[in-house]
């Protein structure tokens, strides 16, 4: 008879380590599938700074490296693999598949998803060859290396708007590109930004150009009314423009929001399908960091343990 899992777990960011870690020593023999992009968004991260216990910080590499070490200690099923498709029970205890391709099915009783978020990406050129090198997607992670240098942030929403408050207590000037002649973000927080001295709003703007070699150095910006074009020294360009959750083989299955994140319990990890849950971005719009996710991800195993044995 082909065997049933306790626990399978999607994604390999902090969410799926941690909850592997914790399933894996309750007895649960987890089997995670670290998919498309292994070690998730931090492997893109040069250093983290601001996760407890590295007094010296840690690179995301490493950092996510020991994370599968430390899972496998525990005798998790690491496997390579992406999942194409689910098929989720509506039963309590009843059997989900998991499908890898069309001729190779998992099934399982509970299932943790962690498969993150995907930051949207401006589309030009550099963008991607100098992250870590002066662009990011996250102020808390990386705002420390520009204390007292220039930066700029790139959005007019209330990520934009909180990337470019934090940063204002740390850098020098902060530059807002905002390409429409108004933001998006909640009154609360355009209050909060236009109270501060050293943040310049520059409205229907676009980043036209990225320049630099080993590092990051200046951009180019576009006047989308005037037409003028203008060039900002930078040490730091913080992309702001909302997020993707890796949800699109789940929206058949599971109850998300109107932007695509998981629906859990209100403080827990459930979904609206019993024995399955989800933890990190995946279904956290707010927090969006390595502790919060691995945090929530040890929720999600506390949470399928008790489903079990309920
Ligand atoms: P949003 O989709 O709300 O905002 C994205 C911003 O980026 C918009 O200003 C948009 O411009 C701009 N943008 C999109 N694409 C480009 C591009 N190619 N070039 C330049 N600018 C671009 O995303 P957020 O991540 O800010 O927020 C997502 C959700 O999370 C929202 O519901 C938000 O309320 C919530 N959130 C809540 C927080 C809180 O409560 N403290 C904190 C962070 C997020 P345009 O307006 O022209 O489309």
């Amino acid at each position: 008879m082909e065997k049933i899992h306790n626990c399978v777990i999607i994604g390999s960011g902090p969410a799926g380590y941690s909850s592997a870690i914790y399933a894996a020593r309750a007895g649960l023999y987890p089997i995670l599938f670290s998919g498309f992009q292994p070690g998730g968004q931090l492997t893109t991260t040069s250093m983290i700074d601001n996760y407890l216990g590295f007094p010296k910080g840690i690179s995301g590499n490493d950092f996510m490296d020991n994370c599968r070490k430390q899972a496998k200690r525990f005798n998790t099923k690491i496997i390579n693999k992406s999942v194409t498709k689910v098929s989720f029970s509506t039963e309590k205890k009843g059997i989900h598949y998991i499908f890898l391709n069309k001729e190779s099915i998992i099934k399982s009783i509970g299932v943790i998803i962690a498969t993150g978020s995907s930051p949207k990406f401006l589309g030009i050129d550099n963008e991607k060859r100098l992250i870590g090198l002066g662009i990011s997607f996250c102020a808390t992670c990386d705002g420390f290396f520009h204390r007292n240098k220039d930066i700029a942030v790139v959005g007019g929403g209330d990520s934009a708007l909180e990337e470019a408050n934090y940063l204002s207590n740390i850098c020098r000037k902060v530059y807002l590109l905002v390409r429409k002649d108004y933001l998006r973000a909640s009154k609360i927080l355009q209050n909060r930004i236009f109270s501060k001295k050293n943040i310049y709003i520059l409205y229907n703007s676009n980043v036209i150009e990225i320049i630099g070699n080993d590092f990051l150095e200046s951009i180019k910006i576009l006047n989308n009314k005037n037409k003028t074009k203008n060039i900002i020294s930078i040490s730091g360009l913080f992309i702001a423009i909302g997020h993707i959750p890796n949800t699109s083989i789940f929206k058949n299955e599971l109850e998300l929001n109107k932007n695509g994140y998981i629906i859990t319990k209100k403080g827990r990890t459930m979904t609206n399908k019993p024995g399955i849950f989800a933890a990190g971005d995946v279904q956290d719009y707010i927090y969006r960091q390595a502790i919060t996710s691995a945090g929530s991800g040890c929720m999600a195993a506390l949470d399928l343990e008790r489903y079990l044995s309920s």
